[in-house]
C-alpha cells in the first residue's frame, strides 16, 4: 500500500501521526510557531534515545577499540580557522531582484535544467543562471542578484562585550570537538591504532533552504565516530564502514532496496576528503543522504598541528615512527535517521473492513515496549494489571491504559509502534493469564502472568 502512495500525502500522514501521537511538535507553536524547528514530543524523545542507545552500542561501547566523547559545543575560534570551515564552509545564495526571495543557487539550477554544480564557484554559477536564462520559481522574473557565497556558521558572542574578539561560533558538526582531543584520548586512555572516537551532540549549521520535516533542520544532532587508522590501511577500513553502517541499518530494520551507496566524484569531494560515500534512503520527496562516510585523510590532525603548534602524532611501536594517523569518518543525523525510521515502519493494512495504521518499527527503537490494559476498570481487573505494569516498568518503558474502548487503545498503540498489547480480562482472575497480541500480526498469545516478563524479554 505504501509504494502506492504519492510521496506528499505520505508525508503528510506522517507529520500528522507525528504530532498527533507525541513524536514531534512544531516548536514554539503558540507564538505562531518557528519555522524549519522542531521539538520532540514524549515518544519522540524516547525514540530518539532508542536510536542513540544503539548506535553507542553497536558504534562505541561494544568495540573494544572505540571510546566516547562529550566536548563543547562553543569552542575556541581558531578551531574553525584551521578546520576551514570559516573560509570554506559556504552555500552560493542568489536572489530575486523582483520578488526578493532568496534560493540556493545550485538548487535553483538543478531544479531548472537538472545540472548537477557541486564544486563550481559562485561566480560560475551565477553566469550559469544567466546563459540559461532560468527564473524566479517564485514569480517567474530572470532578474536576479548575482550568486555570492554565505557562511553557514552561526556567530555568537562569548562574554560581556560584543566585538570581534568576542565572536564564537555553534560548531557545524561534532568532528572537530575529536581531533582536538585526539592527544588526551591518546595519552590518558590504553588506545593504539586503529582506534576510534565516538561522539553525539548537538550540530549548527544555518542552513538557506532547510526543510521536508525534520530531514534539513538549522540545529540538528550527529552521531560521528572517527576512526583512526595507519595510513595505507585507509581504504580497507572506508570499506568496512561503508558496510558496517549500511548492515546497522538493515539489522534494525530498514529493508535494503530503500538504501543505496552514492559515491562522491572527484571534483566534488570537500576539502578534507580523500574518498567519501554517502549511504542514500528512498525518503517520499526523493532519494537524498541519510550518512556520509569519509576518508577525511590526515586533513584535520595535520591542520590543527600546522595552527596550534602542537604535536598530534601517534608513535607506532612496530614502526618506530611518530605519524598522523588517517582517519575514516561515518557521520549521521540523528534527525534524518529518525525520519527514515518512522518512514520505513509507517504501514497501513485492513482490519474488520477498516484502515488501520501502525508503526512497524523494530522492538529495540519502539518507544514502548508494552502497553498493560484491563478490559474493564473493575476490581480486581485494575489491580492485577497494575501489578503486571509495575513489574513491567523496572525493565522497560511501558504504558498502563485504562480508558476507552480496547479497540481505541489498541489503535493508539498501533500508531506509536508499540509491539506488544497484555490484556487483563475476567478469564484471567480464574487462569491467572494474560492476552498477549502483537502489532504486525495481531496474533493474540494466552500467557501465564508470571511468564509475561521472560514471554517479553524472548521477543524484544
Ligand atoms: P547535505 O548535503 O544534506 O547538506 P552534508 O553532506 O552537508 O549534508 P555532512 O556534513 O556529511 O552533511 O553531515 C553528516 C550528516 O549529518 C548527514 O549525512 C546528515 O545525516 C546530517 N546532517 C547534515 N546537515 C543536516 C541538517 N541541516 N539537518 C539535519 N541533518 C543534517
Amino acid at each position: 500500500m505504501k509504494s502506492n502512495m504519492a510521496g506528499e500525502e505520505l508525508m503528510n500522514k506522517i507529520v500528522s501521526l507525528c504530532k498527533r501521537r507525541g513524536f514531534v511538535y512544531q516548536n514554539s507553536e503558540i507564538y505562531g510557531g518557528m519555522a524549519n524547528t522542531w521539538d520532540y514530543g514524549p515518544m519522540g524523545v524516547e525514540l530518539k534515545m532508542n536510536i542513540k542507545n544503539a548506535w553507542w552500542k553497536d558504534f562505541v561501547r561494544e568495540r573494544e577499540n572505540v571510546v566516547g566523547l562529550d566536548s563543547a559545543i562553543i569552542m575556541h575560534p581558531d578551531i574553525w580557522k584551521a578546520s576551514g570551515h570559516l573560509d570554506s564552509f559556504n552555500d552560493a545564495l542568489i536572489d530575486c531582484k523582483s520578488c526578493k526571495s532568496r534560493f540556493r543557487a545550485d538548487h535553483i539550477i538543478e531544479d531548472a535544467i537538472g545540472m548537477d554544480v557541486e564544486g563550481k564557484t559562485a561566480a560560475e554559477m551565477t553566469e550559469i543562471i544567466h546563459n540559461e536564462e532560468i527564473k524566479c520559481p517564485v514569480c517567474g522574473s530572470k532578474d536576479w542578484t548575482d550568486a555570492r557565497l554565505f557562511n553557514l556558521m552561526f556567530k555568537t558572542f562569548q562574554g560581556v562585550v560584543e566585538d570581534s574578539s568576542s565572536v564564537v561560533y555553534l560548531r557545524p558538526e561534532t568532528a572537530q570537538g575529536i581531533f582536538v582531543n585526539f592527544k588526551n584520548v591518546v595519552d590518558t586512555m590504553r588506545v593504539s591504532l586503529p582506534f576510534g572516537i565516538g561522539q553525539i551532540g548537538k550540530a549548527f549549521r544555518n542552513e538557506i533552504t532547510p526543510g521536508n520535516f525534520i530531514f534539513r533542520t538549522r540545529e540538528f544532532e550527529q552521531m560521528e565516530l572517527q576512526f583512526f587508522v595507519k595510513p595505507g590501511e585507509d581504504d580497507e577500513w572506508f570499506a568496512y564502514w561503508k558496510k558496517y553502517a549500511m548492515d546497522w541499518l538493515t539489522g534494525l530494520g530498514i529493508s535494503a532496496e530503500n538504501l543505496d551507496y552514492h559515491d562522491h566524484s572527484p571534483e566534488k569531494l570537500a576539502h578534507y576528503s580523500k574518498a567519501t560515500t554517502d549511504i542514500i534512503y528512498k525518503f517520499p520527496f526523493g532519494w537524498e543522504e541519510l550518512w556520509g562516510i569519509a576518508n577525511r585523510t590526515n586533513f584535520d590532525l595535520s591542520t590543527h598541528m600546522e595552527h596550534s603548534g602542537k604535536k598530534m602524532t601517534y608513535f607506532d611501536n612496530e614502526s618506530g615512527e611518530h605519524i598522523v594517523p588517517y582517519v575514516i569518518e561515518p557521520s549521521v543525523g540523528v534527525d534524518r535517521l529518525l525520519l527514515a525510521f518512522i518512514v520505513e515502519a509507517y504501514t497501513e493494512d485492513e482490519v474488520d473492513g477498516s484502515t488501520r495504521v501502525y508503526l512497524n518499527l523494530h522492538p529495540a527503537l519502539a518507544p514502548v515496549k508494552a502497553a498493560v490494559f484491563p478490559l474493564s476498570k473493575k476490581e480486581p481487573l485494575v489491580n492485577m494489571a497494575r501489578e503486571i505494569y509495575d513489574k513491567l516498568k523496572k525493565v522497560f518503558n511501558v504504558e498502563y491504559d485504562e480508558s476507552g474502548s480496547i479497540g481505541r487503545r489498541y489503535r493508539r498503540q498501533d500508531e506509536i509502534g508499540t509491539p506488544y498489547c497484555i490484556t487483563v480480562d475476567f478469564d484471567s482472575i480464574e487462569d491467572k493469564k494474560v492476552t498477549i497480541r502483537e502489532r504486525n500480526t495481531l496474533k493474540q498469545d494466552r500467557v501465564e502472568i508470571d511468564r509475561v516478563l521472560d514471554y517479553l524479554l524472548e521477543r524484544i
